[in-house]
């Protein structure tokens, strides 16, 4: 199964694919997570990427869409199927994805929208934390981890990302307003879209988007 993930940040993109990857059995393909992850690496990418990361912009279509391309058609995970979470962001990038799965001939199956609501977006971005080793996601509130400051699965430190503070959150909503909100309706023309409710708890939407795949493989 190949699908994209869209919301805004904080909708729960990451925590969704997260739960969603084991029982699809399908790799979950963050550009977010390979930007950070190339910053930390201090490599050419990541140094170009750094400064519009920090300020909550958008990293140029060109750089991104070239890198999703290389992992699309480099990567023999991806094989089984993926999600793609935090791509496409612009028309731009979603034009550029059509043609890429054009190209090798795999075609996206599903839209997922992550329809959440601004104050709970904000809320679920400001009280983040990750793990700095292995990535797992909490919450202060929602998803505590059971110590303090330590992640469950392998005891790493958990930290709060740079870019999850109120001025930089106010700045990545207004770059999703005006860039990503776009590229729904992209979607919905191209008959892919399934809008949920996000602001439910994860456990319930991913029931709900269960529920609609399991819908659709039994009409196929
Ligand atoms: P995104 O990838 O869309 O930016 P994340 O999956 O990282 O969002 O989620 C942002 C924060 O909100 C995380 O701390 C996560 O634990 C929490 N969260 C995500 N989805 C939900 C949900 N449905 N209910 C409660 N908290 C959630
Ligand atoms: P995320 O982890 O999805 O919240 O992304 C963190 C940051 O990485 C964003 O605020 C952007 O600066 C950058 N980024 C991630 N994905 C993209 C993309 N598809 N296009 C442009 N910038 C991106």
């Amino acid at each position: 199964m190949r699908l994209v993930l869209l919301g805004p940040p904080g909708a729960g993109k990451g925590t969704l694919a997260n739960l969603l990857k084991e029982r699809l059995n399908v790799a979950h393909i963050s550009t977010g997570d390979i930007l950070r992850q190339e910053m930390k690496d201090g490599s050419s990418l990541g140094q170009e990427a750094k400064s519009f990361i920090e300020r909550g912009d958008l990293v140029p279509d060109e750089l991104v869409t070239r890198l999703i391309e290389s992992v699309l058609k480099n990567n023999a995970n991806t094989d089984k199927g993926y999600m793609l979470d935090g791509f496409p962001r612009t028309k731009q990038q979603a034009e550029d994805l059509s043609r890429i799965l054009k190209e090798i001939n795999q075609p996206i199956e599903y839209a997922i929208y992550l329809d959440s609501t601004l104050p709970v977006v904000l809320k679920r971005l400001t009280g983040r934390r990750v793990c700095r080793n292995c990535g797992a996601l909490y919450h202060m509130e929602n998803k505590p981890s059971k110590v303090n400051g330590i992640c469950d699965e392998c005891e790493g430190p958990l930290y709060q990302r740079p870019d999850d503070n109120e001025t930089t959150i106010k700045t990545r909503m207004e770059v999703y307003v005006d860039n990503t909100q776009p590229i729904v309706t992209y979607y919905d023309n191209e008959g892919l879209l399934q809008r949920v409710d996000a602001d439910k708890d994860a456990s319930e939407v991913e029931s709900i988007l269960m529920k609609i795949f399991d819908e659709n493989s039994a009409k196929n």
